[in-house]
């Protein structure tokens, strides 16, 4: 698929450095260790496109990797909620993530990642507020799907979306696991839709 040809761009701190902002592009968005790093290698069949966070917290850069058809853009947004980080940089980033999710012109849409045993935590929650109040597109992805079974798995996603009606957010939920490929068509056909691939 088109999603093989990912290749690193740069890293971003802050949304000026981020690449010239044009064409489209999809970010993805997660607590740390919900499985982001691990869904991206996934999704472009590469081992070691996005990194896996052994220390959870540590990269705060944005990291843009782009496709083989013009100026077409996957979007790694830095890991949250790690209690050991400081709250100084806690809202470093906070401010970051606001004003790329604000200004980004080209942002299509953001891929939130939760772990499907855990899905709506705090950060998630303000992620949801911000797509709300910027008419952002969000489609969760609810990871690790293998570690239940179908039915807790399905469960699981149907409260995910009766949430997101309830908060009045158009947005979209589906399973998925890097392990058994579970949600890997899904995602794929979502993403092609929103970049226009
Ligand atoms: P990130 O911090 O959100 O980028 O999370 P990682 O991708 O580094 O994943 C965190 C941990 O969850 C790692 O130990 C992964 O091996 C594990 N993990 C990620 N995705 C899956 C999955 O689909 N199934 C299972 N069983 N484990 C996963």
């Amino acid at each position: 698929s088109i999603f093989q040809s990912a290749h690193f761009i740069k890293s971003a701190e802050k949304l000026s450095q981020c690449p010239l902002d044009q064409g489209v592009e999809v970010a993805f968005a997660g607590r740390s260790n919900a499985g982001k790093s691990t869904a991206l290698n996934t999704l472009t069949n590469q081992k070691k496109l996005a990194r896996t966070s052994k220390t959870p917290g540590r990269t705060q850069l944005i990291n843009c990797f782009g496709l083989n058809v013009e100026d077409r853009r996957l979007i790694d947004l830095p890991g949250y909620g790690f209690a050991k980080v400081p709250i100084e940089m806690k809202k470093v980033w906070q401010a970051h993530m606001q004003d790329y999710l604000m200004n980004r012109r080209s942002l299509a849409g953001v891929v939130l990642v939760m772990d499907i045993r855990h899905p709506l935590k705090d950060f998630d929650g303000m992620m949801l507020d911000w797509a709300k109040s910027n008419n952002m597109k969000v489609h969760i992805l609810l990871t690790k799907s293998d570690k239940l079974k179908r039915g807790p798995a399905q469960a699981s996603m149907f409260s995910v979306q009766r949430e997101l009606k309830k908060q009045g957010i158009d947005g979209t939920v589906q399973t998925f696991s890097s392990l058994n490929g579970d949600g890997l068509d899904t995602l794929r056909t979502k993403l092609s839709e929103w970049l226009v691939l």
